[in-house]
C-alpha cells in the first residue's frame, strides 16, 4: 500500500515536472522573443536618432550659409529668417533678464557681466559704455518685426 502510493505520487511528480519544464521552455521562448524584439526596436530607434541628428546638421549647414549671406528661395529663406527672429528675441530677453538684476550681457560671449564693467571678465572684450549703447541698440531695432516693442525702444532712445 505504502509502496503503491509512493509510486503514484512519483508519477504525479514526474508529470508535474514535465509540465513545469514545458512551461519554463515557453517562458524562455517568450523572454527571448521579448529580448529580440527589444533589440530590433533599439536598433530601429538608434537609426531614427541618427536621422534626427543628420537633419539638425543639415539645418545648421543651411543656417550657417544663410548667416554668411546666402539667399535661399521660398520656404528655406523664410525658415532661416524665422530662426533669426527667435535668436534676436532670445538676445533681448537675455538682456532684459540681466538688466532686471543690474547686469548686462557681453555682446561677444553672451555672458552676464556687471553693468559698469568696461571689459568682459569672461572673454576680455571691451564693450560700449552707456553713452555708446544707443548705437548697439539700433542694430537690434533694424529688424522691425515687433512694432510695439520697437516703439517703446525708440521712445526711450529719444529721451536720452
Ligand atoms: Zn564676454
Amino acid at each position: 500500500m505504502v509502496k503503491k502510493r509512493t509510486t503514484n505520487s512519483g508519477d504525479r511528480w514526474s508529470d508535474f515536472s514535465k509540465s513545469m519544464s514545458r512551461t519554463l521552455d515557453n517562458i524562455k521562448d517568450g523572454v527571448s522573443t521579448i529580448y529580440e524584439t527589444q533589440r530590433f526596436k533599439s536598433k530601429i530607434s538608434n537609426h531614427h536618432r541618427q536621422i534626427e541628428k543628420l537633419k539638425t546638421d543639415i539645418g545648421t549647414l543651411i543656417l550657417t550659409r544663410f548667416e554668411e549671406g546666402e539667399v535661399y528661395e521660398g520656404e528655406l529663406q523664410r525658415l532661416c529668417e524665422e530662426i533669426k527672429k527667435h535668436q534676436l528675441l532670445i538676445s533681448r530677453l537675455e538682456e532684459e533678464n540681466a538688466n532686471f538684476r543690474g547686469k548686462k550681457i557681453c555682446p561677444s560671449c553672451r555672458k552676464e557681466i556687471p553693468l559698469d564693467a568696461a571689459f568682459c571678465p569672461a572673454c576680455g572684450t571691451h564693450y560700449p559704455m552707456k553713452s555708446e549703447e544707443g548705437e548697439g541698440m539700433h542694430i537690434v531695432s533694424e529688424d522691425a518685426f515687433e512694432p510695439d516693442y520697437m516703439g517703446d525702444m525708440e521712445a526711450s532712445d529719444g529721451d536720452e
